[in-house]
């Protein structure tokens, strides 16, 4: 059977090897007689999946001792909460940068929380482009930053951060494991794994253990980073597959030449996309700014709502999923997360190509 050209945004597309590995293993995994999913989170078996995943995320993003890293449940979307429940502390304010809906969103978790304030925003222009900050203008007493690294439904995406001299918190969920980061540069990262990661369920958060240290005991346990840390992310019963996914998706990424050759081959697939929008005449609009483009969503429309319509219609009848921009901004949107593999790409742009030349 064929595999789909698949552009989700997320759930997304997983490398085939993962998904032929996990057939492969499904019935009996490791000589056990037993699916990874029927074995007990606190066997041998589990344990060396788990604490792999761990191990090879600190060696290929490079994270010290220093940060902690956490398997959660709730997606990003309870990390909106999360964050400021444990860091925003009563007469601090927590600061939003805001490039997106989902900044947004986290932003509005903070305001249930405690005092907040958004130190940069680019609503006014429809979320086209990433802000400069001017880090003076941060609070003396901002508990933290928190930034979108990746703006999954307009397609922009954070060239460099800023400076600050308070913790730096990023939502990667749609670009962590896409290209090579200085984490001394964060305090926090967190990231729904069902984009570059594996599939949904789990969520990644590493987190700098003097963060936690921080952090509050008055809080519902499971919404506690301390009760994550102290227990190794086995609290109560982790997202065993899902998890299991991330560790062949890791192995997967180490397989391929680790960070260095993800990055190249996604600026590699996203100037495939770029360039026959750039070279359209117009006929294709990139929806960001050119300073501000994504690696991981690129958003276009056509000339008007009626050829939009039409070439997503074209575009499904002739195997290409996901397209649709998503339902807040419409046009289209092309997801390349890091399993997308470059020939893909390469349909699609010559797709983009003939349908600009029949029109
Ligand atoms: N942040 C970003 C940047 C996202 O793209 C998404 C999901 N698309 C979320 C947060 C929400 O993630 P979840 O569905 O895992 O809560």
């Amino acid at each position: 059977m064929t595999r789909a050209l698949n552009f989700n945004a997320g759930p997304a597309a997983l490398p085939e090897e993962v998904l032929l590995q996990a057939k492969k293993e499904l019935l009996n995994f490791n000589g056990t007689g037993m699916s990874i999913m029927e074995l007990s989170h606190r066997s041998k078996d589990y344990e060396a999946v788990h604490n792999g995943a761990q191990t090879q995320l600190r060696n290929l993003l490079q994270i010290s001792d220093e940060y902690e890293i956490l398997f959660i449940q709730g997606g990003a979307s309870l990390q909106f909460s999360m964050v400021p429940m444990n860091l925003l502390t009563e007469g601090k304010v927590g600061s939003y940068v805001l490039t997106g809906s989902w900044s947004e969103k986290a932003l509005k978790e903070a305001k249930k929380v405690g005092a907040t304030s958004v130190l940069a925003s680019t609503k006014d222009e429809n979320y086209k482009s990433i802000p400069q900050i001017n880090v003076d203008n941060l609070e003396s007493n901002a508990a933290y930053l928190h930034v979108t690294s990746n703006n999954t439904i307009y397609g922009t995406q954070w060239q460099s951060y800023p400076d600050v001299s308070v913790p730096l918190i990023a939502d990667m969920s749609s670009d962590i494991l896409s290209k090579s980061l200085n984490i001394n540069q964060f305090g926090m990262i967190y990231a729904g794994a069902q984009k570059n990661l594996g599939p949904s369920g789990v969520t990644v958060v590493i987190v700098k253990k003097d963060l936690i240290q921080a952090s509050v005991d008055h809080l519902p346990t499971m919404l506690n980073y301390q009760t994550h840390s102290q227990n190794n992310s086995l609290y109560n019963t982790p997202p065993t597959f899902a998890i299991y996914l991330l560790k062949l998706t890791l192995d997967w990424v180490e397989n391929q030449g680790g960070i260095t050759a993800i990055e190249q081959k996604n600026n590699e697939k996203a100037k495939i996309l770029y360039d026959v929008i750039d070279e359209s005449n117009g006929f294709y609009s990139g929806h960001a700014n050119l300073d501000s483009r994504s690696n991981m969503n690129v958003t276009f429309t056509l000339p008007d709502e009626d050829s939009t319509k039409e070439f997503l219609t074209l575009a499904k009848e002739n195997g290409f999923v996901g397209l649709n921009g998503h339902r807040s901004v419409g046009g289209c949107r092309a997801s390349i997360y890091n399993a997308v593999p470059v020939e893909h790409v390469v349909q699609l742009a010559e797709f983009m190509k003939n349908y600009r030349q029949k029109g």
